[in-house]
């Protein structure tokens, strides 16, 4: 049992990590009506995930999908925090922080040391497994996994992970919680890749593996599954949102797990995480990102 946390009881969200997820996972938590305590390392890293956030809303707005209340009352139900000891009032603990095992497991004694009540800890991971996460913890029942898709605040699915200790009544509340964040929930069982990450890393390590082969440009390889599959954005540019070193994290693991060659990381990832071409979060990656209006692939074969 989780120590009677209901549904209707998480009334206050914690997000750890203010990056490319966490402040997409604060933006629908608080969006929802949520008390979001965002909490990252240092105020540079929380004042660009709170941009971020302004600039999404920002757009909605343009878009017609949201109102200038709606801004301002999302905005309002966000406080950052650097002090991990802030968020030990919260519910519910999402944590977005780099995909690490020993982080994460560090993570999870640093929270339920500073908090005095229980909480549900829910970790975005990718690709790492719960029931290893929950070894670190003292109530592994309470530890779930919820991997948002990005970016958070578009995307609609969650894979709710069910590590081999959590609870029926865990899943049951953030399956809740899901729902009034407007996401559609799946449940899966805790294995590597789960059900979405190992289709899709596979694809785009394919599509890496062609670049190298000097198949096609970048370009021509994501237009490929965008025209031809009706997929909205194609492997090369989605590893450039995602960003190639955690693409690269996930891709190691999974090799390792899995044993089989599909999951072997190219050497084109290699290299440009070597180079510090993380995507679209440095300016490049498998695409030039500062030159919009000319988006060539900078690292594969020119038309
Ligand atoms: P990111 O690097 O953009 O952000 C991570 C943030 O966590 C950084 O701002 C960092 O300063 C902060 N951080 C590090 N240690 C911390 C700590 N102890 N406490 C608080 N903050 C800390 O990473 P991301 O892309 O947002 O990924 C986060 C998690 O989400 C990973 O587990 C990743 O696998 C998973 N995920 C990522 C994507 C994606 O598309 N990027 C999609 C689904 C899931």
């Amino acid at each position: 049992m989780n120590e009677g946390i209901a549904p209707q009881t998480i009334e206050t969200i914690g997000v750890i990590g203010a990056g490319t997820m966490g402040h997409g996972i604060a933006q629908v938590a608080a969006g929802a009506g949520y008390k979001v305590l965002l909490r990252d390392l240092d105020s540079a890293a929380l004042a660009r995930g709170i941009a971020a956030i302004e600039r999404n809303l920002a757009k909605g707005i343009q878009v017609g999908k949201l109102t200038e209340a709606d801004r301002d009352s999302t905005l309002q139900h966000i406080r950052g925090t650097t002090k991990l000891a802030d968020i030990a009032v919260a519910d519910l603990i999402i944590e977005a922080a780099p995909e690490q095992l020993e982080l994460k497991q560090q993570i999870v004694r640093e929270v339920e040391a500073h908090s005095a009540r229980p909480f549900i800890f829910a970790s975005n991971t990718s690709s790492l497994s719960i029931t290893e996460i929950a070894k670190a913890s003292e109530r592994p029942q309470n530890i779930v996994g919820l991997h948002f898709f990005n970016p958070v605040h578009l995307m609609r699915l969650v894979e709710i992970v069910v590590g081999k200790a959590t609870g029926d009544d865990t899943v049951a509340v953030v399956r809740e919680v899901s729902r009034r964040l407007r996401k559609e929930p799946i449940v899966v069982r805790d294995v590597p890749g789960f059900a979405s990450s190992r289709l899709g890393v596979a694809l785009g390590l394919e599509a890496m593996r062609m670049l190298e082969q000097g198949v096609a440009s970048a370009q021509d390889i994501d237009t490929a599954m965008e025209l031809g599959y009706n997929h909205p954005m194609g492997p090369l540019k989605l590893t450039d949102h995602v960003g190639l070193d955690i693409r690269l994290n996930i891709a190691e693991y999974l090799f390792r797990e899995l044993e089989s060659e599909t999951f072997r990381p190219p050497e084109v990832l290699r290299r440009l995480v070597n180079e510090g071409k993380l995507g679209k979060k440095t300016g490049e990656g498998f695409y030039n990102w500062n030159d919009r209006s000319n988006q060539q692939s900078a690292n594969g074969p020119q038309r």
